[in-house]
Protein backbone atom coordinates (compact mmCIF):
# COMPACT_ATOMS: atom_id res chain seq x y z
CA UNK A 1 0.00 0.00 0.00
CA UNK A 2 1.02 3.71 -0.55
CA UNK A 3 2.49 5.58 2.41
CA UNK A 4 2.02 8.91 2.86
CA UNK A 5 5.10 11.03 3.19
CA UNK A 6 3.89 14.72 3.02
CA UNK A 7 0.52 16.15 4.61
CA UNK A 8 -0.67 19.42 4.93
CA UNK A 9 -3.67 19.96 7.40
CA UNK A 10 -5.44 23.67 7.23
CA UNK A 11 -2.72 25.28 5.33
CA UNK A 12 -3.40 29.05 4.85
CA UNK A 13 -1.53 31.80 3.79
CA UNK A 14 -2.32 35.36 3.99
CA UNK A 15 -0.50 38.37 2.33
CA UNK A 16 -1.59 41.52 3.45
CA UNK A 17 -4.71 40.43 4.80
CA UNK A 18 -5.94 38.70 1.55
CA UNK A 19 -5.93 35.11 1.84
CA UNK A 20 -3.81 33.25 -0.94
CA UNK A 21 -4.19 29.95 0.71
CA UNK A 22 -7.45 28.87 2.28
CA UNK A 23 -7.01 25.91 3.96
CA UNK A 24 -5.57 23.30 2.10
CA UNK A 25 -5.00 19.71 2.87
CA UNK A 26 -3.22 17.68 0.65
CA UNK A 27 -1.74 14.25 1.44
CA UNK A 28 0.91 13.10 -0.80
CA UNK A 29 2.53 9.60 -0.99
CA UNK A 30 6.22 8.29 -1.31
CA UNK A 31 7.18 7.55 -5.35
CA UNK A 32 4.08 9.44 -6.29
CA UNK A 33 4.10 12.27 -9.14
CA UNK A 34 1.65 15.23 -7.58
CA UNK A 35 1.11 18.08 -10.10
CA UNK A 36 -0.58 21.14 -8.42
CA UNK A 37 -2.26 22.24 -11.64
CA UNK A 38 -3.98 25.88 -12.30
CA UNK A 39 -4.32 29.37 -13.15
CA UNK A 40 -1.97 31.82 -12.57
CA UNK A 41 -2.23 32.81 -9.23
CA UNK A 42 -4.27 30.54 -7.52
CA UNK A 43 -1.34 29.48 -4.91
CA UNK A 44 0.37 26.69 -6.42
CA UNK A 45 4.17 28.44 -6.30
CA UNK A 46 2.93 29.23 -2.29
CA UNK A 47 1.99 25.56 -1.83
CA UNK A 48 5.14 24.37 -3.14
CA UNK A 49 6.93 26.94 -0.98
CA UNK A 50 5.24 26.07 2.31
CA UNK A 51 6.94 21.77 1.55
CA UNK A 52 9.66 23.36 1.03
CA UNK A 53 10.19 24.98 3.99
CA UNK A 54 10.40 28.72 2.05
CA UNK A 55 7.10 29.68 3.76
CA UNK A 56 5.66 29.08 7.24
CA UNK A 57 1.79 28.84 6.40
CA UNK A 58 -0.39 31.91 8.50
CA UNK A 59 -1.94 29.10 9.80
CA UNK A 60 -1.95 24.70 9.66
CA UNK A 61 0.72 22.06 9.90
CA UNK A 62 3.07 20.67 7.60
CA UNK A 63 4.05 17.01 8.03
CA UNK A 64 6.77 14.91 6.85
CA UNK A 65 6.88 11.53 7.60
CA UNK A 66 4.83 11.83 10.40
CA UNK A 67 6.39 14.43 12.00
CA UNK A 68 5.16 18.19 12.40
CA UNK A 69 7.77 20.17 10.03
CA UNK A 70 6.51 23.91 10.58
CA UNK A 71 9.64 25.19 12.15
CA UNK A 72 12.33 22.97 10.17
CA UNK A 73 14.41 25.25 7.97
CA UNK A 74 14.54 24.43 3.79
CA UNK A 75 18.16 22.88 4.38
CA UNK A 76 16.65 20.89 7.33
CA UNK A 77 14.36 18.90 5.20
CA UNK A 78 14.60 16.35 2.86
CA UNK A 79 13.35 18.39 0.10
CA UNK A 80 15.00 19.73 -3.00
CA UNK A 81 13.90 22.17 -5.41
CA UNK A 82 14.23 22.95 -9.04
CA UNK A 83 12.92 26.06 -10.58
CA UNK A 84 12.03 27.40 -13.81
CA UNK A 85 15.37 29.59 -13.79
CA UNK A 86 17.85 26.81 -13.22
CA UNK A 87 20.13 29.47 -11.53
CA UNK A 88 23.15 27.50 -12.78
CA UNK A 89 26.86 28.51 -12.34
CA UNK A 90 28.15 29.67 -15.64
CA UNK A 91 31.65 29.74 -15.02
CA UNK A 92 31.76 26.19 -13.76
CA UNK A 93 31.72 22.81 -16.48
CA UNK A 94 28.90 20.45 -15.82
CA UNK A 95 30.34 18.38 -13.97
CA UNK A 96 31.33 20.52 -11.23
CA UNK A 97 27.11 22.39 -11.32
CA UNK A 98 26.43 18.54 -10.46
CA UNK A 99 29.23 18.45 -8.01
CA UNK A 100 28.72 21.64 -6.37
CA UNK A 101 26.73 20.42 -3.44
CA UNK A 102 28.89 17.70 -2.75
CA UNK A 103 31.70 19.53 -2.56
CA UNK A 104 30.14 22.08 -0.24
CA UNK A 105 29.39 19.00 2.00
CA UNK A 106 33.05 18.12 2.17
CA UNK A 107 32.22 14.19 1.15
CA UNK A 108 35.37 12.29 -0.22
CA UNK A 109 36.45 12.70 -3.90
CA UNK A 110 35.56 8.95 -4.73
CA UNK A 111 32.01 9.41 -3.19
CA UNK A 112 31.77 12.65 -5.74
CA UNK A 113 33.14 11.21 -8.77
CA UNK A 114 30.50 8.05 -8.54
CA UNK A 115 27.65 9.99 -7.60
CA UNK A 116 28.17 12.89 -10.15
CA UNK A 117 28.92 9.48 -12.72
CA UNK A 118 25.40 8.26 -11.47
CA UNK A 119 23.29 11.58 -11.90
CA UNK A 120 24.93 12.52 -15.46
CA UNK A 121 23.52 8.65 -16.52
CA UNK A 122 20.34 9.31 -15.02
CA UNK A 123 19.99 12.75 -16.85
CA UNK A 124 21.60 11.46 -20.42
CA UNK A 125 24.20 13.45 -20.28
CA UNK A 126 26.83 11.59 -20.33
CA UNK A 127 30.10 12.58 -22.27
CA UNK A 128 29.08 16.61 -21.77
CA UNK A 129 30.94 16.50 -18.38
CA UNK A 130 33.53 18.94 -19.58
CA UNK A 131 31.10 21.55 -21.32
CA UNK A 132 30.63 24.75 -19.97
CA UNK A 133 26.52 24.88 -19.23
CA UNK A 134 26.64 28.26 -21.20
CA UNK A 135 26.98 26.33 -23.92
CA UNK A 136 24.46 23.95 -23.35
CA UNK A 137 20.73 23.88 -25.12
CA UNK A 138 17.74 24.84 -22.84
CA UNK A 139 16.75 20.88 -22.21
CA UNK A 140 20.29 20.58 -21.58
CA UNK A 141 20.87 23.04 -19.49
CA UNK A 142 17.40 21.79 -17.36
CA UNK A 143 19.19 18.43 -16.97
CA UNK A 144 22.07 19.88 -15.26
CA UNK A 145 19.66 21.43 -12.69
CA UNK A 146 17.28 18.20 -12.32
CA UNK A 147 20.95 16.17 -12.17
CA UNK A 148 22.06 18.75 -9.04
CA UNK A 149 19.41 18.51 -7.32
CA UNK A 150 18.71 14.67 -7.47
CA UNK A 151 22.78 14.44 -6.75
CA UNK A 152 21.75 15.44 -3.06
CA UNK A 153 19.30 12.31 -2.88
CA UNK A 154 16.49 14.29 -1.77
CA UNK A 155 13.20 12.34 -1.09
CA UNK A 156 11.35 14.96 -2.38
CA UNK A 157 12.15 17.28 -5.89
CA UNK A 158 9.89 20.36 -5.85
CA UNK A 159 9.70 21.52 -9.25
CA UNK A 160 8.03 25.12 -10.51
CA UNK A 161 7.48 25.16 -13.89
CA UNK A 162 10.64 23.72 -14.79
CA UNK A 163 9.98 23.21 -18.73
CA UNK A 164 8.31 26.93 -18.61
CA UNK A 165 11.63 27.96 -21.06
CA UNK A 166 11.58 25.17 -23.37
CA UNK A 167 9.80 25.13 -26.67
CA UNK A 168 7.12 22.89 -27.32
CA UNK A 169 8.75 19.89 -28.87
CA UNK A 170 11.52 19.89 -26.37
CA UNK A 171 8.81 20.01 -23.73
CA UNK A 172 7.30 17.09 -24.97
CA UNK A 173 10.58 15.60 -24.63
CA UNK A 174 11.68 16.73 -21.64
CA UNK A 175 8.05 15.40 -19.97
CA UNK A 176 9.19 11.84 -21.20
CA UNK A 177 12.14 12.14 -19.17
CA UNK A 178 11.25 13.51 -16.03
CA UNK A 179 8.65 10.56 -15.91
CA UNK A 180 11.17 8.22 -16.38
CA UNK A 181 13.87 9.52 -14.23
CA UNK A 182 11.49 9.75 -11.42
CA UNK A 183 10.35 6.33 -11.33
CA UNK A 184 13.97 5.74 -12.39
CA UNK A 185 15.24 7.10 -8.75
CA UNK A 186 11.96 6.36 -6.57
CA UNK A 187 11.80 9.68 -5.60
CA UNK A 188 8.22 11.69 -4.75
CA UNK A 189 8.33 14.34 -7.39
CA UNK A 190 5.85 17.67 -6.46
CA UNK A 191 5.35 19.35 -10.00
CA UNK A 192 3.75 22.69 -10.75
CA UNK A 193 2.45 23.71 -14.09
CA UNK A 194 -1.07 26.05 -15.40
CA UNK A 195 -0.43 23.64 -18.51
CA UNK A 196 -3.35 20.99 -18.36
CA UNK A 197 -1.67 18.53 -20.79
CA UNK A 198 1.67 18.66 -19.40
CA UNK A 199 -0.14 17.99 -15.83
CA UNK A 200 -2.53 14.87 -17.48
CA UNK A 201 0.88 13.73 -19.26
CA UNK A 202 3.28 13.10 -16.48
CA UNK A 203 1.19 12.90 -13.41
CA UNK A 204 0.00 10.04 -11.25
CA UNK A 205 -1.83 12.19 -8.77
CA UNK A 206 -3.46 16.16 -10.07
CA UNK A 207 -4.31 18.73 -7.50
CA UNK A 208 -6.34 21.24 -9.56
CA UNK A 209 -6.74 24.66 -7.64
CA UNK A 210 -8.75 27.71 -7.97
CA UNK A 211 -8.67 30.63 -5.89
CA UNK A 212 -6.25 29.48 -3.13
CA UNK A 213 -8.51 26.20 -2.89
CA UNK A 214 -8.18 22.66 -4.20
CA UNK A 215 -11.29 22.59 -6.59
CA UNK A 216 -10.38 18.86 -6.97
CA UNK A 217 -7.86 15.80 -6.33
CA UNK A 218 -7.20 12.89 -8.39
CA UNK A 219 -5.81 10.81 -11.28
CA UNK A 220 -5.49 12.55 -14.75
CA UNK A 221 -8.49 10.02 -15.49
CA UNK A 222 -10.78 10.63 -13.09
CA UNK A 223 -10.04 15.03 -13.38
CA UNK A 224 -10.91 14.28 -17.07
CA UNK A 225 -13.39 11.54 -17.21
CA UNK A 226 -15.39 12.79 -13.45
CA UNK A 227 -14.98 17.00 -13.21
CA UNK A 228 -16.22 17.82 -10.04
CA UNK A 229 -17.62 21.54 -10.86
CA UNK A 230 -17.59 23.47 -14.32
CA UNK A 231 -14.14 24.78 -12.81
CA UNK A 232 -12.72 21.36 -13.43
CA UNK A 233 -14.61 20.91 -16.45
CA UNK A 234 -13.49 24.14 -18.17
CA UNK A 235 -9.86 24.12 -17.02
CA UNK A 236 -9.10 20.76 -18.00
CA UNK A 237 -9.51 19.83 -21.73
CA UNK A 238 -12.30 21.43 -23.82
CA UNK A 239 -16.22 21.28 -22.36
CA UNK A 240 -19.81 21.85 -23.39
CA UNK A 241 -21.46 22.64 -20.08
CA UNK A 242 -25.34 22.86 -20.25
CA UNK A 243 -27.56 23.81 -17.68
CA UNK A 244 -29.49 20.80 -16.25
CA UNK A 245 -32.21 19.17 -14.07
CA UNK A 246 -31.78 15.49 -12.68
CA UNK A 247 -35.01 14.06 -13.15
CA UNK A 248 -34.30 10.99 -11.22
CA UNK A 249 -31.48 8.54 -11.50
CA UNK A 250 -30.07 8.07 -14.68
CA UNK A 251 -32.07 10.76 -16.31
CA UNK A 252 -31.06 14.46 -17.16
CA UNK A 253 -32.95 17.16 -18.52
CA UNK A 254 -31.14 19.84 -20.22
CA UNK A 255 -32.57 21.95 -23.19
CA UNK A 256 -36.59 20.69 -22.44
CA UNK A 257 -35.79 16.69 -23.19
CA UNK A 258 -34.29 13.97 -21.22
CA UNK A 259 -31.92 11.62 -21.24
CA UNK A 260 -30.42 8.84 -20.45
CA UNK A 261 -27.03 9.63 -17.97
CA UNK A 262 -25.02 7.62 -16.19
CA UNK A 263 -24.98 9.52 -12.85
CA UNK A 264 -27.28 9.13 -9.91
CA UNK A 265 -27.18 9.81 -6.70
CA UNK A 266 -28.34 13.73 -7.13
CA UNK A 267 -32.11 15.03 -5.22
CA UNK A 268 -34.91 14.71 -7.11
CA UNK A 269 -34.84 17.45 -9.52
CA UNK A 270 -31.91 18.80 -8.41
CA UNK A 271 -30.08 21.58 -10.90
CA UNK A 272 -27.39 20.25 -12.03
CA UNK A 273 -24.31 21.16 -14.49
CA UNK A 274 -23.63 18.69 -17.63
CA UNK A 275 -20.72 18.41 -19.21
CA UNK A 276 -20.37 17.26 -22.51
CA UNK A 277 -16.90 16.33 -23.97
CA UNK A 278 -16.68 17.47 -27.42
CA UNK A 279 -14.97 14.46 -28.40
CA UNK A 280 -18.42 12.15 -27.29
CA UNK A 281 -21.29 13.80 -29.74
CA UNK A 282 -21.48 12.04 -32.81
CA UNK A 283 -22.51 14.02 -35.83
CA UNK A 284 -25.69 12.12 -37.86
CA UNK A 285 -28.80 12.83 -40.38
CA UNK A 286 -30.89 15.60 -38.76
CA UNK A 287 -33.69 12.60 -38.94
CA UNK A 288 -31.75 11.02 -36.61
CA UNK A 289 -30.58 13.62 -34.15
CA UNK A 290 -31.55 13.64 -30.76
CA UNK A 291 -31.40 17.33 -31.27
CA UNK A 292 -30.17 19.26 -34.51
CA UNK A 293 -28.51 22.62 -34.67
CA UNK A 294 -26.94 24.80 -37.41
CA UNK A 295 -22.70 24.69 -38.24
CA UNK A 296 -20.98 28.32 -37.50
CA UNK A 297 -17.62 27.31 -38.03
CA UNK A 298 -15.51 24.85 -38.66
CA UNK A 299 -11.58 24.66 -37.90
CA UNK A 300 -8.92 21.90 -39.26
CA UNK A 301 -6.63 20.74 -36.36
CA UNK A 302 -4.61 18.13 -37.95
CA UNK A 303 -6.09 15.09 -36.02
CA UNK A 304 -9.80 16.46 -36.01
CA UNK A 305 -11.67 19.16 -37.26
CA UNK A 306 -13.47 21.64 -34.23
CA UNK A 307 -16.88 22.26 -35.17
CA UNK A 308 -19.07 25.20 -33.58
CA UNK A 309 -22.72 24.49 -33.91
CA UNK A 310 -25.46 26.56 -33.09
CA UNK A 311 -28.52 24.87 -30.65
CA UNK A 312 -30.37 28.03 -30.36
CA UNK A 313 -27.75 30.39 -29.59
CA UNK A 314 -25.93 28.05 -27.47
CA UNK A 315 -22.94 27.17 -29.12
CA UNK A 316 -20.97 23.66 -28.81
CA UNK A 317 -17.67 22.57 -29.77
CA UNK A 318 -17.68 19.42 -31.43
CA UNK A 319 -14.69 17.64 -32.23
CA UNK A 320 -15.10 15.04 -35.39
CA UNK A 321 -13.54 13.46 -37.89
CA UNK A 322 -16.33 14.48 -40.62
CA UNK A 323 -16.24 17.78 -41.84
CA UNK A 324 -19.64 19.26 -42.70
CA UNK A 325 -20.06 22.64 -44.61
CA UNK A 326 -20.82 25.80 -42.14
CA UNK A 327 -24.15 26.60 -42.52
CA UNK A 328 -25.70 23.01 -42.27
CA UNK A 329 -27.65 21.88 -40.55
CA UNK A 330 -26.62 18.70 -38.25
CA UNK A 331 -28.08 16.44 -35.95
CA UNK A 332 -25.84 14.96 -32.73
CA UNK A 333 -26.31 12.22 -30.76
CA UNK A 334 -24.67 11.69 -27.17
CA UNK A 335 -24.34 7.87 -25.74
CA UNK A 336 -25.26 8.01 -22.24
CA UNK A 337 -21.66 7.59 -20.69
CA UNK A 338 -21.08 11.40 -22.99
CA UNK A 339 -22.99 13.16 -20.02
CA UNK A 340 -21.45 14.13 -17.00
CA UNK A 341 -23.53 15.39 -13.66
CA UNK A 342 -21.93 17.67 -11.80
CA UNK A 343 -23.39 19.62 -8.92
CA UNK A 344 -24.46 23.09 -9.27
CA UNK A 345 -21.30 25.61 -7.51
CA UNK A 346 -20.13 29.26 -7.34
CA UNK A 347 -18.31 28.42 -11.47
CA UNK A 348 -21.75 27.27 -13.10
CA UNK A 349 -22.78 29.81 -15.75
CA UNK A 350 -19.35 30.88 -16.10
CA UNK A 351 -17.80 28.98 -18.74
CA UNK A 352 -19.06 26.07 -21.31
CA UNK A 353 -20.06 28.01 -23.80
CA UNK A 354 -18.37 28.36 -27.17
CA UNK A 355 -20.08 31.45 -28.63
CA UNK A 356 -16.48 33.15 -28.89
CA UNK A 357 -15.23 31.11 -31.23
CA UNK A 358 -17.97 31.73 -33.13
CA UNK A 359 -18.19 34.13 -36.34
CA UNK A 360 -21.76 34.92 -34.84
CA UNK A 361 -20.97 36.13 -31.82
CA UNK A 362 -22.44 39.36 -31.92
CA UNK A 363 -26.05 37.82 -32.85
CA UNK A 364 -25.75 35.84 -29.89
CA UNK A 365 -25.23 38.34 -27.16
CA UNK A 366 -29.13 38.90 -28.37
CA UNK A 367 -30.31 35.67 -27.60
CA UNK A 368 -32.45 34.93 -24.86
CA UNK A 369 -32.90 31.68 -24.87
CA UNK A 370 -33.45 29.51 -21.79
CA UNK A 371 -32.83 25.69 -21.69
CA UNK A 372 -36.73 24.05 -21.05
CA UNK A 373 -38.32 27.21 -21.86
CA UNK A 374 -37.49 27.36 -25.71
CA UNK A 375 -40.72 27.37 -27.96
CA UNK A 376 -39.09 26.08 -30.96
CA UNK A 377 -39.86 21.98 -30.14
CA UNK A 378 -39.03 21.38 -34.15
CA UNK A 379 -35.13 22.06 -33.08
CA UNK A 380 -35.50 18.79 -30.76
CA UNK A 381 -36.20 14.85 -32.00
CA UNK A 382 -36.38 12.08 -29.42
CA UNK A 383 -33.80 9.85 -29.33
P1 LIG B 1 1.94 31.46 -11.18
O1 LIG B 1 1.66 30.30 -12.08
O2 LIG B 1 1.64 32.78 -11.81
O3 LIG B 1 3.27 31.39 -10.53
P2 LIG B 1 0.78 30.50 -8.73
O4 LIG B 1 -0.47 29.69 -8.77
O5 LIG B 1 2.04 29.77 -8.51
O6 LIG B 1 0.83 31.39 -10.02
P3 LIG B 1 1.44 31.95 -6.36
O7 LIG B 1 2.82 32.31 -6.80
O8 LIG B 1 1.30 30.92 -5.32
O9 LIG B 1 0.53 31.58 -7.60
O10 LIG B 1 0.75 33.29 -5.88
C1 LIG B 1 -0.59 33.35 -5.46
C2 LIG B 1 -0.93 34.77 -5.13
O11 LIG B 1 -0.18 35.18 -3.98
C3 LIG B 1 -0.61 35.78 -6.20
O12 LIG B 1 -1.70 36.67 -6.30
C4 LIG B 1 0.63 36.46 -5.72
O13 LIG B 1 0.69 37.80 -6.18
C5 LIG B 1 0.48 36.40 -4.23
N1 LIG B 1 1.78 36.34 -3.52
C6 LIG B 1 2.69 35.36 -3.64
N2 LIG B 1 3.77 35.59 -2.86
C7 LIG B 1 3.53 36.77 -2.23
C8 LIG B 1 4.26 37.56 -1.27
N3 LIG B 1 5.45 37.17 -0.82
N4 LIG B 1 3.69 38.70 -0.87
C9 LIG B 1 2.47 39.09 -1.31
N5 LIG B 1 1.74 38.40 -2.20
C10 LIG B 1 2.25 37.25 -2.65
Amino acid sequence: MAKELIRLVGCTMEFDGETILNSIDLSINDKEFLTLLGPSGCGKTTTLRIIGGFLKPTSGDVFFDGKRINDIPPYERQVNTVFQRYALFPHLDVYENIAFGLRTQKLPEREIDERVTEMLEVVSLKGFEDRKVTALSGGQQQRVAIARALVNRPKVLLLDEPLGALDMRLRKDMQQELKRIQQQMEITFIYVTHDQEEALAMSDTVVVMNEGIIQQIGTPEDIYNEPRNAFVADFIGESNILDGIMREDYVVETFGRRFTCLDKGFGKDEAVDVVVRPEDIDIVPVSEGMLTGTVTSITFKGMQYDVIVDFKGFKWLIQTTDSPSVGERIGIKIDPDGFHIMPKSKYSGLYGDYSSFSEEYEELSDADFVPGEEDGEEEWHED
